[in-house]
C-alpha cells in the first residue's frame, strides 16, 4: 500500500524510535525526582531536547513549553491569553481557515462573552487561493484586541501564510500574536525570531515523531508573554503546564525535529518534485479536475513557495469524495468530504474558500512524506484516474 496521507500524521522514523527507546527501560526515572540519578537522567534529556529544539527555532530554552501536541498548545495559547487577568480586552482575531483545535477554542471564549472576528482568505479560482492578506488583519485590529491566531501552513491546502507581515503589524499595534506552526514545523524553515511570532504550537506526529507530544513555544524576551495555566498540579515547566514531563516523548520530538532540520532543502526539493509530477498526471488523464488552493509555483514575497511543498488538494466535480475514498484501495489519502468523522459536513476550509459543498465533497488531499519514492506517482495518479472514471461511469 501507498500512504500518501502525510498531512495527518507520518510514520515515526527509525532514528527517532533508536532514540527514545533508553527512556522506557533503563533511563525511566522521573524529570522531577530529585536527589537520584535516575531522575537526574530523565532531567538532562528532557533538558537537551528542550535546548536542541529551541535552537531548532531560533527560540531560547525556557522559551519551549512541552505539551501533550499542538491541540494542547493551541489550547494553551488562546484560552491562556484570553484568561489572563491584565489583557487589553475580550476581542480576538483569527481566520475562517484555521484548524479545528483553533477554531473550537474560540467558539468555546465566544459563548462565554469574548468576540471573535474570522478574516477571510483569497478564494478558489485565484491563483494566491487560500493565502491570508495582511491587510485583513490590520483591518480587523482594535484597540480590545487581545490576540491574533493565524496558521503558518494549512492542513488540507497547503498555503503558507505571510506570518513575517502580520507580526509586524500586531507588534505595531501591541497584540500578541500565535502560529498554530503544526505544518509547517520540519517542512519549511521556521525560525520564531524571523517570523516574529509570540506563541507558536507544533507537534511530532507530523514530523516523523511519536504521537501524543508537541510543545508550545512562549516568547520571554520582552515584550514577554503571560498567560493563564490551562492544565494546573504539580507546578512543572514553572507552572506553566503542571505533569510528569513525557520524557521518551520530548526526547523524539527532539529528535525528529532535528532530522528534518538536518535534511529539510533536500526534502523540499525532492517533495515539491513528486508532487508536481501528480498534479501533472492526474490533470492530463482526468477530464475537469482543478486545483485547491495556492498555484504550485506561486511564490511568497521572500522568494519562498507559498504552498507545502508535499501538498496537493484536488477537486473532481462530478465526484463524491467518500465514495472515491473508497475506491482507492491501497492508497492511503484523505478527502474533503467529511473533515472528521463526527462531522459530516464537508471541509470547512474548501468551504471558506468559495467551492461549493459539492465540489468540496468531491476533493482529495495528498500529501508526500520522507518515506514516499518516485516511484509511488505513477501507481498514485493510475489508482485516482481509474477510480474516478469507474465512479463516473456509474452516474
Ligand atoms: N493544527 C493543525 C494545523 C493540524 O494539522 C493538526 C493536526 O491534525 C493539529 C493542529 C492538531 O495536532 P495534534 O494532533 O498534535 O493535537
Amino acid at each position: 500500500s501507498i500512504y500518501l496521507d502525510n498531512h495527518a500524521t507520518t510514520r515515526v522514523d527509525p532514528r527517532v524510535v533508536a532514540a527514545m527507546l533508553p527512556y522506557f527501560s533503563e533511563q525511566y526515572g522521573n524529570a522531577g525526582s530529585v536527589g537520584h540519578a535516575f531522575g537526574e537522567a530523565a532531567r538532562n534529556a528532557v533538558e537537551q531536547s528542550r535546548a536542541a529544539i529551541a535552537a531548532s527555532i531560533g527560540a531560547e530554552s525556557e522559551e519551549i513549553v512541552f505539551t501533550s501536541g499542538a491541540t494542547e498548545s493551541n489550547n494553551l495559547a488562546i484560552r491562556g491569553i484570553a484568561e489572563r487577568a491584565k489583557r487589553r480586552g475580550n476581542h480576538l482575531v483569527s481566520v475562517r481557515t484555521e484548524h479545528k483545535a483553533v477554531l473550537d477554542p474560540l467558539a468555546r471564549l465566544s459563548r462565554r462573552g469574548y468576540e471573535v472576528t474570522l478574516v477571510d482568505v483569497e478564494s478558489h479560482g485565484s491563483p494566491r487561493a487560500g493565502w491570508l492578506d495582511p491587510q485583513r488583519v490590520a483591518d480587523a485590529l482594535r484597540d480590545d484586541t487581545a490576540l491574533v491566531s493565524v496558521m503558518l501552513a494549512n492542513n488540507e491546502i497547503g498555503v503558507i501564510q505571510p506570518l513575517g507581515e502580520i507580526a509586524a503589524i500586531c507588534r505595531q499595534r501591541g497584540v500578541a500574536l500565535h502560529c498554530d506552526a503544526t505544518q509547517g514545523v520540519g517542512k519549511i524553515p521556521v525560525d520564531v525570531r524571523e517570523l516574529g511570532v509570540d506563541l507558536m504550537s507544533f507537534t511530532a506526529h507530523k514530523m516523523y515523531g511519536p504521537k501524543g507530544v508537541g510543545a508550545l513555544y512562549m516568547r520571554r524576551s520582552r515584550p514577554a508573554v503571560r498567560l493563564e495555566p490551562q492544565i494546573t498540579g504539580g507546578g512543572q515547566q514553572d507552572g506553566v503546564r503542571s505533569g510528569t514531563l513525557n520524557v521518551a516523548g520530548i526526547v523524539g520530538l527532539a529528535t525528529a525535529l532535528q532530522c528534518c532540520v538536518e535534511e529539510l532543502p533536500t526534502e523540499m526539493k525532492r517533495l515539491t518534485e513528486m508532487r508536481n509530477q501528480l498534479w501533472v498526471r492526474l490533470h492530463t488523464r482526468i477530464a475537469g479536475v482543478e486545483l485547491c488552493g495556492p498555484g504550485l509555483d506561486e511564490r511568497a514575497v521572500g522568494g519562498g513557495p507559498l504552498r507545502l511543498p508535499g501538498n496537493l488538494d484536488v477537486a473532481f466535480g462530478d465526484v463524491d469524495g467518500e465514495a472515491l475514498l473508497l475506491a482507492m484501495g491501497n492508497l492511503a489519502v484523505s478527502s474533503g468530504a467529511a473533515c472528521s468523522s463526527t462531522d459530516p459536513s464537508p471541509s470547512h476550509v474548501l468551504l471558506s474558500l468559495g467551492l461549493t459543498e459539492d465540489l468540496a465533497r468531491s476533493t482529495l488531499r495528498f500529501g508526500f512524506g520522507r518515506f514516499n519514492v518516485a516511484s509511488e506517482v505513477e501507481i498514485a495518479a493510475e489508482t485516482v484516474a481509474g477510480a474516478v472514471e469507474r465512479l463516473r461511469g456509474l452516474r
